[in-house]
């Protein structure tokens, strides 16, 4: 049987950016299959996502696994297809910062590898794998279909102390580009957010230090950024309400990329 409703798949949301669009996309109406690493407080915390977005009257279903694991992407997509009938979105949001910041010329090979593997490796690989099966599935009953990548500011802004995570994002960044022109004349929408500075756990070993710039100025609107602020955006895109773009990356970082003196 094919759901009425249009399914999502995040990964990534167990908590932070990926939460918070699981519950945006669960308040639009969404079947969501939402998905975070297998260890036990992360499935602990995708269970509460689980159970919140079904509080909004939608179906939710958890995937465990490491999404760096290019192996587990086909069953992935086969629990979603397989529970629902169909796939409409994806989110791509899984991502991790740098084992240590510092200076360039230190860095290490094991952290350069691990950036590229969760932060572009795995997207892409994963959005090949639901290009194909969206290419085969058509377009359904109430479906928009999506695939949203959550880059970084850093795709356009340096990060000295944090290079691998810039250059995967950066690259990802790229991915998000290729596939959106790919797959536009096919009516799928491919989109890429950039955050800002966003109020997360990735966030929280350098919250003093963006505190202080923030109050000098450094994110002309004055504040953080919150995942809700991230999913309205994700909503949005998922919904198709953003017709006759390709590709456009959109900041969502009050102002930080803005150039200005
Ligand atoms: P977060 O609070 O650290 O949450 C990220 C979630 O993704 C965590 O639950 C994490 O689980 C999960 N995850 C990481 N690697 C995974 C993997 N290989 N397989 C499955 N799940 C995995 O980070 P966030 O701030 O919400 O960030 C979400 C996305 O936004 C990331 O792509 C990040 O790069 C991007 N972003 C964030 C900011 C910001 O300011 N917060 C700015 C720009 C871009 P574990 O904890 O178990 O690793």
């Amino acid at each position: 049987m094919v759901s009425e409703k249009p399914v999502v798949i995040i990964t990534g949301a167990a908590r932070g950016i990926g939460k918070g669009c699981a519950l945006e996309l669960a308040a639009a109406g969404f079947n969501l299959l939402i998905n975070d690493r297998p260890d036990t407080d992360s499935v602990a915390k995708l269970k509460l996502v689980q159970a919140e977005c079904e509080a909004a009257g939608v179906e939710a279903a958890c995937f465990s696994a490491d999404i760096a694991d290019v192996s587990v992407h086909e069953e992935l997509l086969d629990t979603a297809q397989g529970k629902w009938g169909r796939l409409d979105c994806l989110v791509n949001n899984a991502g991790i910062s740098v084992k240590s910041r510092g200076d360039l010329l230190d860095m290490q090979q094991d952290s350069f590898d691990e950036n590229f593997a969760v932060n572009t490796r795995a997207p892409f690989f994963l959005t090949q794998s639901f290009s194909r099966r969206l290419l085969v599935q058509g377009v359904l009953p109430n479906g928009y279909r999506s695939i949203i990548f959550i880059s970084s500011i850093n795709a356009v802004m340096l990060a000295l102390n944090r290079g691998e995570y810039t250059m995967a994002k950066t690259a990802v960044s790229t991915a998000a580009r290729l596939f959106a022109l790919r797959l536009i004349k096919d009516n799928i929408g491919v989109y890429e957010i950039r955050p800002g500075l966003i109020k997360t756990d990735m966030t929280i070993p350098a919250t003093a230090y963006y505190d202080e710039l923030i109050a000098k100025g450094l994110v002309p609107q004055g504040r953080w950024g919150y995942p809700a602020d991230i999913a309205a955006a994700v909503r949005a895109m998922a919904e198709g309400r953003m017709p006759y773009t390709c590709g456009v990356p959109i900041a969502i970082d009050g102002g930080l990329s803005v150039p200005h003196f």
